[in-house]
């Protein structure tokens, strides 16, 4: 079993090095990769898209093919974690920010976001807040993040600051406002792989 961390920008090593924590913590083997090119997606188990600079981001899955080769795993009910730039790609829809820069979102969560949802003077935080699919609240690192602003009946809301939606899933998709893997704390990896490993 592969699982891919695509590591066009961001943070990529930190992703990969929670991954395989929390592998380690269940005790579970897969091979942690980092996907630079077209032609690893396809033999991936789970996907994370870091986060890093959404319009960026965008070109180059588009540019590498790296994107149709995602949609296809999503098809393939691949389980996907998206973390705040990865929550942007991974939206149908995108506020006047990103209509702008025209940025090509890969449209697989039926949602509509808006980039640096949180303002200037709150470019990066942190935060406690509860989180559906977790007993006790998580704490949260926040860098220029984004947020869901609306969502089809598919999705399913998980967690919520000053109202304002910061994680969602749909299916085997999962988007997150926040950085998980710049925190000690697993459980939201472990519940990536729980999707994965379909426990
Ligand atoms: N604000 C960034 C963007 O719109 C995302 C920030 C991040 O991923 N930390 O692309």
């Amino acid at each position: 079993m592969k699982i891919g961390v695509i590591a066009i920008q961001g943070a990529v090593s930190e992703h990969i090095d929670a991954l395989r924590r929390a592998l380690t913590e269940r005790g579970v083997e897969a091979e942690v990769v980092a996907i630079k090119q077209k032609g690893v997606v396809p033999e991936c188990g789970g996907i994370v898209i870091p986060g890093g600079e959404s319009t960026t981001l965008c070109r180059m899955l588009a540019r590498e093919g790296i994107a149709e080769e995602i949609k296809d795993a999503v098809t393939r009910e691949v389980p996907i974690l998206g973390t705040c730039a990865g929550l942007i790609v991974l939206a149908k829809e995108g506020d006047e920010q990103v209509e702008k820069t025209s940025q090509e979102l890969l449209g697989i969560m039926d949602t509509k976001v808006n980039r640096n949802a949180f303002g200037r003077q709150r470019d990066s935080f942190e935060a406690e807040f509860e989180v559906e699919i977790l007993d006790s609240p998580f704490t949260g690192v926040f860098i220029r993040a984004p947020r869901i602003v609306s969502c089809g009946p598919e999705v399913r809301v998980l967690s919520r600051l000053d109202d304002l939606i910061i994680a969602a899933e749909q299916e085997n998709v999962l988007a997150l406002a926040f950085h998980p893997e710049l925190t000690e704390d697993l459980r939201i990896h472990q519940y990536f792989l729980d999707k994965v490993f379909d426990c």
